[in-house]
Parts: structure tokens; C-alpha cells; sequence
């Protein structure tokens, strides 16, 4: 058997993708940024996952999936954007294709299935998704859409996001494309734009990177316009075509995940001269730094005084709460496994303000300089890893001995299988995380897991490295058809597990 050399047992071409913190300063030995190994089962998304998950919130647009019905099992229910109005996203569409569109081409029922939603539901836009089967056929998504287009007089818009083309981020860069398209120009250019000044007109920001996931957002604009700012549009979470038309009307762009939105922010700032700061809006340290840097920007007094006020009484309000489920939590360690770097930055601060420790921490698309942040940020002994598969991150649960995972819905069920707490920071979620109402809902959440009685009824682990070799050996008893019961005295379980028999226990286990 081949000796083990890296931190998890696992491929060896993976073994560069997992490392642990460094020193400030020095450089970190971790491979990134790179199309997932081929057989090593990514948790990432494809490329086309990418486009939707950006695009998907915009709640007026048609999303048309052109490819095989799989590919539209995301839907909004997946990530529940919220809108403050028309709901159209709810619905999925499909073009459904099937052997005989793959064999003869699917061109003429994306065109048929274009006039037929133009007719039901007259929207204002829509998006054209390319899946991995159109890009092997050759479908000519731009030439039906362009035809649409001039048929319908609204905007038709082909996202290149053939899911095999590159990975998640591709997908967002695919997505950034389409918006691009419904910016418009402002009145005035860059250059004659009047200079921002707070006491003679409001100054206008967006906020680029927030998906309004259970109504996030409408507890950060209100922040925002008691300190006289308004927020033109949220790219992309409650967004209509129409408010994105107006995005570039904004003095300054606030970017919250800057893996899916950096790239769209660098566009606004060269094509209209808007600035760009990056920003969270989760954690009272965060979201503090975020009002303070907006004003500072904007270089008021008057919207410095004013982010100060909300600071004091926002803190003053939540911190009973907070201090309340600290109690509870601190010191339990915390894993981290988000799509962007952003938002695995933002929540070691929040861990840390739940006085709990990170000792895993990765993302699906992180790059050098994100991980070396990440790595300047958590203490020592910390695991990082990038683009993991389930039993890296399986294995890295066990021997750091988690007692939360931190995470989106495909991985709810490797925490639940190994009896460790679960928070859904991504999808399934159904309150706010964001703001400081939302960060009282995250700390509730977070002892709500790691507190449940669930977990003293249930099969737990120990947590121990030994008890999965344990585990292991004792699977191994029962396919060569050796009693394996004594095996499993090393995993604390319920009583009922320890009375069943051996190859109940392995079943009930799979
Ligand atoms: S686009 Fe390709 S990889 Fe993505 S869901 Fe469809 S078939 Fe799967």
C-alpha cells in the first residue's frame, strides 16, 4: 500500500491543493485556479452552474436552459433570491432537448421555445443558456438570438456557458457578459460626470455581488440610505432589467463577492469611470468597515456622524444576543467551505466574533492572492484547501475535529453523515445572514446546530483519525464476512447502533 504523504489521504495530483496556514510573508504552497481534476469528483460547479447562480436573481428575465431538462434542476429554489416584485425567476424553462435534437440540431425549438415564452409572458429580457450538449453540437445560440431579438425588440441574450468549457468562474464571467449588455450609458460620460458632493446631490452607489439570498440585501440598503446614499441596484439579488440599466449612474460600485463581480466592477470603472471598493455585509466588524470606508469615500462629515450613530445603536441593540450565544459556542471549531474567497474572509471574522476558531477553510474558486489573505487570517494549524472533493473534506472534518461545518447544500449531508453541526451559508437558507439583524440570525443558527440534541441521539464519531481507520477496518470485516462489532467500540454511537447487527450497522451507515 502506498505510504500516506499529505495532510488527507487522497489523489496525489490533489495533494498540492491542500496545505496548511503560513507564516505572514511567506508564500503559499497551494496549487489554484485551475480546471478541476478530472475523476477527482469537485464539489465545484460547471460552468453553466456559474452563469446562474449570478444571473438567476434578476427577477423580470426569462431563463431559458438550452440543453437536456438535467442541466434546469437548478432552479430558484436551490438559492431563494428574494424580489420586492415580479417573481418570474421562480420558474424554470427548458428547451428539453432530446436524442433526435442532438442528432438533427436544436436550433428550430430554441427559436420556437423563444416565441413561445415571448408570448406568455412578454418579458423585458432573456437569457439563452448554453449547455455542455449544444457546445458539442454546434447549435448557433448567438444567430437565433440575434434573430429574436429583432423579431421581439428586447434583449436576447446568449450565455456562453458550456458547462465543460472551464469551471465555475468562467461561468461568472459568462454572466458579467450578459449584464454588461443591459448597462446603459448614462446622460453625461465619465468625464462631465458632476463631482459627488453629499450636501448638493445624494450620491449613488450599487452593490455588486449580493443575491439577496432570503432578503439579505433589504437589510443592508437601509443601512446605505440613512447615511444619504442611495442604491441605485444589487447585482444581482432583486434586480430588474431596468435597475441594471441605470447601474451606471453610480459614483462608486461596493463589491461584496468578488469572485462572481470583480470583473464586471473593473468593466464600469474603464468603460465609465466608476470606482470600485470591495465590501461584506456580514459580521459587525465587516459591516462597520464597509459604512465607514463608503463615507470616508465619499469624504462627508455629515455621512461619517452618520455611520458612526448607526454603528453605536446597531451594536448596542444586537450584542445581548450575541454575547448570549457566544457563551454557547465559544471555543467549538468552526470549517469553512464557501464558492469565493469573500465570503470565507468574511466569516472568520464572524467566527471569531462567536469567540469560535476556523480549521478548515477553502473555496470552489480562490486565487493565490485570496488564499494568501485567507492564510494571514486563521491561526496556525489551520487546513486550506481549494476545489475539495467529499472525502477531502470528509477527512479533514474528522482530523480537525470540527464541530461545525459552515458551507452550501452539497455539502449539508457530509456533515450530517459524520454527526458534525451544519450551517447553510449558500442555498437552502430561509433568514437573512446579512446585516446586523442577519448576524444574529447566523449566531442563532450556529448554536441552534452545534447545541441540538439531535447529536446525543444520533450515531456521533468520536472525531478521532483512529476511529475512521477504525471504520474502515471494520467494512473491511464484513466484506471478507469477519464479525466487526468490536471494531466499532472505538465510535461513540447510539445504543441502538451498538445492538444491531454487523452488516445492519454497515448499511446504515452507507
Ligand atoms: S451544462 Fe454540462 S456539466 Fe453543467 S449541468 Fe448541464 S450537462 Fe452537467
Amino acid at each position: 500500500m502506498k505510504e500516506k504523504t499529505g495532510i488527507v489521504d487522497t489523489l496525489e495530483e490533489r495533494q498540492p491543493y491542500i496545505t496548511r496556514k503560513q507564516e505572514k510573508g511567506q508564500a503559499i504552497p497551494l496549487a489554484c485556479d485551475n480546471n478541476s481534476l478530472a475523476g477527482a469528483i469537485s464539489q465545484r460547479a460547471c460552468v453553466y452552474s456559474g452563469a446562474r447562480v449570478v444571473l438567476n436573481p434578476v427577477t423580470d428575465a426569462i431563463h431559458l436552459v438550452h440543453g437536456p431538462i438535467g442541466c434546469a434542476g437548478y432552479t430558484w429554489d436551490i438559492r431563494g433570491a428574494k424580489s420586492s416584485g415580479i417573481e418570474t425567476n421562480r420558474s424554470s424553462f427548458s428547451t428539453d432537448m432530446k436524442e433526435l435534437d442532438i442528432v438533427f440540431g436544436g436550433e428550430k425549438k430554441l427559436s420556437n421555445a423563444i416565441d413561445e415564452l415571448m408570448g406568455l409572458y412578454c418579458p423585458p429580457v432573456i437569457f439563452v443558456y448554453s449547455t455542455c450538449i449544444v457546445g458539442i453540437i454546434g447549435d448557433d445560440l448567438e444567430a437565433i438570438c440575434k434573430n429574436a431579438s429583432k423579431k421581439h425588440n428586447i434583449p436576447v441574450i446568449p450565455i456562453k456557458s458550456e458547462g465543460f468549457k472551464g469551471n465555475k468562474s468562467d461561468g461568472y464571467k459568462a454572466a458579467c457578459d450578459a449584464l454588461k449588455q443591459l448597462i446603459k450609458r448614462p446622460q453625461e460620460t465619465a468625464e462631465k460626470k458632476p463631482e459627488v458632493n453629499p450636501e448638493v446631490r445624494k450620491p449613488k452607489i450599487n452593490i455588486l455581488g449580493d443575491f439577496n439570498v432570503a432578503g439579505d440585501v433589504w437589510l443592508v440598503k437601509p443601512l446605505f440610505e440613512q447615511m444619504g446614499i442611495e442604491v441605485i441596484v444589487s447585482l444581482t439579488g432583486d434586480s430588474t432589467t431596468r435597475s441594471i440599466s441605470g447601474a451606471a449612474e453610480a459614483d462608486l460600485n461596493l463589491v461584496q463577492c468578488s469572485g462572481s463581480m470583480n470583473y464586471l466592477a473593473k468593466w464600469m470603472q474603464r468603460e465609465y469611470g466608476i470606482p470600485y471598493l470591495s465590501a461584506s455585509f456580514f459580521g459587525i466588524e465587516d459591516i462597520s468597515i464597509a459604512l465607514r470606508k463608503t463615507a470616508e469615500y465619499f469624504d462627508s462629515e455629515e455621512m461619517k456622524k452618520k455611520a458612526e450613530e448607526i454603528l453605536e445603536t446597531e451594536t448596542n441593540r444586537i450584542m445581548p444576543e450575541i454575547s448570549r450565544v457566544r457563551e454557547r459556542v465559544k471555543g467549538k471549531k468552526a470549517a469553512i467551505y464557501m464558492g469565493g474567497p469573500a465570503k470565507a474572509l468574511t466569516l472568520i471574522k464572524g467566527f471569531a466574533e462567536l469567540g469560535m476558531e476556523v480549521v478548515i477553510i477553502g473555496t470552489q474558486t480562490g486565487k493565490k492572492e485570496d488564499y494568501e489573505q485567507i492564510s494571514y487570517s486563521v491561526r496556525d494549524g489551520t487546513v486550506i484547501v481549494d476545489d475539495a472533493n467529499p472525502l477531502e473534506l470528509a477527512e479533514l472534518l474528522v482530523k480537525q475535529k470540527a464541530d461545525l461545518m459552515v458551507a452550501g447544500v452539497k455539502e449539508r449531508f457530509i456533515a450530517y453523515k459524520l454527526g458534525v453541526a451544519f450551517c447553510d451559508f449558500n442555498h437552502d437558507r430561509v433568514v437573512e445572514f446579512e446585516g446586523f439583524d442577519g448576524f444574529v440570525n447566523f449566531a442563532r443558527e450556529v448554536d441552534a446546530s452545534i447545541n441540538s440534541p439531535v447529536w446525543k441521539a444520533v450515531r456521533q464519531r468520536t472525531l478521532k483519525p483512529e476511529a475512521v481507520e477504525s471504520e474502515r477496518e471494520a467494512v473491511k470485516g464484513v466484506n471478507s464476512g469477519k464479525p466487526c462489532v468490536k471494531q466499532y467500540k472505538d465510535i461513540s454511537m447510539g445504543p441502538d447502533f451498538l445492538n444491531t447487527k454487523p452488516d445492519a450497522a454497515v448499511k446504515s451507515q452507507a
